[in-house]
This record gives structure tokens, sequence and C-alpha cells, in this order.
């Protein structure tokens, strides 16, 4: 079949497995080419959110830099004859047989709920049959939504902000026009559910499971990431609901390092990553607009990263640096959003932001930077896939 784009709203419903194996291929080789030694690289590692974005990069990062053996945990649609699969779903194909080609380390994987018991039980099972302790733990997950195990209730996350109406620009990114936007508090019950959903209760039940299986190993590292983000985004972001939940997992990893620190001998902490385009990032209001113009003003100070920069930075800068102990914030988090939250780049945005129109957008911005990644992440846009030719969605690799 040939697959073309298909992009509704801030979605693309079609993917193709060439260009997922691109997008995948080049990760490798960055971390290939800017991956530090050292005798401190964890060995065996478990990725939950592992099929795209940051998880994607922490996983072929871990795989190959230290030669990792890894179990991924994510949620992906298989393909049909005539449906292609979830980009993540390709993204995963072409790491398990990219990490085959190479004959590096053993590579597992669990396509299910992580929230549920039965996929947690399904990767302590393959996690034991691996025949071995974890070092390095990365939880990753973006969902809309989490079924409670405990009491099966559903839970949504929302995008809102908290106590006032939010009003803003935004990038209508089909028609590439700014348009206003106007965003109605959330209700109490809204707040509630964001946590459950992308909070830290969750990420605490995995640990404690992996705590009680004797699946840690000393020294583990127990990282899940968070954001926080400029000022234009804040009402919205840091101070609305998202913001609400992403405190609740920052409190919760001081609870875990506890923990761990007595039970393991480990470490967990949040690491607060840069904004970069995912799958989850282009669907929250304002973001799409922030990062075309962050492209352009960190890609003029020279210091632009993607998620395989930032991870390759973290592994080679802080978790296993040449720093005794891991760097951290007062707050007690690792840092990559350093770059992006400097004054230089934060006044150049704040500078910046009410200038930019429908008109100027490509001229001020890096609009098309983004569209082009984001295609990319479905696995468009490389220019050495041929397009126009037939591929096998079940087996195109
Ligand atoms: P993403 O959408 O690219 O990846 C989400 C991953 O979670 C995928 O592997 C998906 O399969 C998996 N997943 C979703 N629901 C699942 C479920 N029920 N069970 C199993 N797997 C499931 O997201 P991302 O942007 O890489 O975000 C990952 C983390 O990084 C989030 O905590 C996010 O807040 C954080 N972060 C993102 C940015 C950004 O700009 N994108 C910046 C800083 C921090």
């Amino acid at each position: 079949m040939i697959v073309k784009p298909r992009i509704k709203g801030f979605v693309c419903i079609t993917s193709h497995p060439k260009g997922c194996y691109e997008n995948v291929k080049r990760q490798v080789d960055y971390t290939l080419a800017n991956s530090k030694s050292s005798s401190r690289l964890p060995k065996r590692v478990l990725v939950i959110g592992s099929s795209t974005g940051y998880g994607l990069s922490s996983r072929i990062t871990a795989a190959f830099s230290g030669k990792a053996d890894t179990l991924g945990v994510f949620f992906e649609r298989p393909p049909k004859e005539d449906k292609p699969a979830s980009a993540g779903f390709y993204n995963n194909y072409a790491f398990e047989s990219i990490s085959a080609e190479l004959g590096t380390s053993v590579h597992k994987s669990v396509n299910g709920d992580a929230f549920s018991d039965s996929c947690k039980q399904e990767v302590v099972e393959l996690a034991k049959s691996m025949g071995g302790k974890f070092d390095l733990i990365i939880y990753s997950l973006a969902s809309p939504r989490r079924i409670d195990p405990l009491d099966g209730q559903i839970h949504k996350a929302c995008l809102k902000p908290i106590g006032a109406i939010y009003k803003n620009k935004t990038l209508d990114t089909d028609r590439a026009e700014l348009k206003d936007i106007t965003i109605e508090p959330a209700s109490s019950s809204e707040i509630d559910s964001t946590i459950k959903v992308m909070g830290g209760e969750d990420w605490a039940l995995w640990t404690d499971l992996l705590l009680q299986e004797n699946l840690l190993a000393k020294d583990c590292l127990n990282i899940a990431y968070s954001y926080i983000g400029p000022e234009v985004t804040q009402p919205i972001y840091r101070n609305g609901t998202i913001g609400r939940a992403k405190e609740h997992l920052e409190h919760t990893a001081s609870a875990l390092n506890t923990k761990m620190i007595q039970q393991c001998g480990g470490q967990a902490f949040v690491s607060v990553n840069k904004a970069v385009v995912t799958q989850a990032s282009s669907a929250i209001p304002v973001v799409p607009l922030y990062v075309s113009l962050l492209f352009k003003v960190m890609r003029e100070l020279n210091n632009h990263e993607g998620c395989i920069e930032q991870i390759v930075r973290m592994f080679n800068e802080r978790l296993y640096g040449e720093e005794e102990k891991i760097p951290v914030d007062e707050s007690g988090r690792i840092r990559l959003d350093d770059w992006e939250m400097s004054n230089e780049v934060q006044c150049e945005i704040i500078n910046q932001w009410s200038k930019i129109t429908s008109e100027n957008l490509n001229s001020m911005t890096n609009f098309e930077e983004y569209q082009n990644e984001f295609l990319k992440l479905f696995g468009f846009g490389f220019d050495n896939v041929n397009y126009e030719e037939d591929v096998d969605l079940v087996s195109p690799f």
C-alpha cells in the first residue's frame, strides 16, 4: 500500500513504517556518535512509555550507549493488511530490528495498558525471565486517560487553567493561522482526574511492585519526566490541571526516593525536560506556537535539542556523568530544561511573543521546522524514503 499523511487536528492518523525506521535509525546513530562511556552505565533498563517521544529516546540511549538489555512497555495499535499501525508500533519494530542487526543486547517489549495490574504482572514475569534486576527505570507515560486498577473507574486528563479563564493566542497548525483561544477553568473533579492520570500514583504502584518482587538493583535509578515551561504557557500548563499532576509526580519522587534508599539503595528523581515536538505536546494549546518560536531562538543560539539530544545529555552529564552526585536543583529535580529556561532564551521569547501574527509566522518563528518535525513523528518527510513505493504494512522490513 502507498501511505500518505492524513492529519486530523493535532494527530496524524496514518504512519509510514519505513519513515519510522528512519526516525529510529537516526536516533541510534546520534547515540552511537555522542554517548560517553562510563563503567556506571546501566545494564538492564525498564522503560514505561518506550515507543515514542522521550521514552523511545531513553530506550535507544540505554541500548546503544552502554549496551543495556531493555524491556519496553507501550500501548500501540498493530497494523492490518490495509491499515498502518500507529507510529509507536513501527518505532518499536524498528528498534527491535536495528538492535538485532547490530547484535547488541536483549530487548523485550510489552504492548499493553501500563496502568493495569495485568500489564504490570506481565512485565514482572518477563523481567524475571530476562534474568536480573533493573538498574534504571524510566517512567515516560503520556496518556489522556487511566482506568484505576482498584475500582475500574475511568479518569480523564484535561488541559485547563485553574481558578480563572485563560485567554491567549494559539496556532491552528492545519491552517497556519493564529487565533485567539479562551479556556474555562477546570472544576475540582477535573483537577483530581488529571492528577489521577498524569500524577505519581501509577509510578508509585510500579515502584512498589518492582521493590516487592526484588527487581531493583542496588544503586538503581528511577526517573519520571516532568515539564515546567515559560511564562506564556504558565496558566494552561504549570499553573493548570497538568501542572497540578506534575507537582504530584514531583512529590511522589521524593517519597519514592526515601523508600528506594531504604529498600534497595537506589534513588528516584524527576527530570524536568525541555519542550519538544511529540504526539503529547502537539495536543496542548499554545505549545505548538511556543515551540515554533523556541526552535528559532535556540537554533540562533546554537543550543537547539530534540528528544534524543536531551536524553543523551541526561546520561552523559546528569545520571552517569563525572560528578559523584547527580546534579539537581533546589527542589531535588534534574534539570534538562536549563538551556530552554535560561534568561537569554526566555527574554527573547517574551520580546517576540506579542509581535507574532499569521502574516509573519514563517519569518518570526520556525513553524516550518515544527511541521516537519511533526510529520517525522509519523514517519513522513524523510528525504531518503520513497513515499511513492508500495509498502507491506504488516512486515515492512
Ligand atoms: P509521547 O506521546 O511521545 O509518548 C507517550 C508514551 O506513553 C508512548 O510510548 C505511549 O505508547 C505510552 N503510553 C500512553 N498510554 C499508555 C498506556 N496506557 N499504557 C502503556 N503505554 C502508554 O509523550 P512524550 O511527550 O514523550 O511525554 C513523555 C513524558 O515526558 C510525559 O511525562 C511528559 O509530560 C514529559 N515531557 C514531555 C515534554 C514535551 O515537550 N513533549 C517536555 C517535558 C516533559
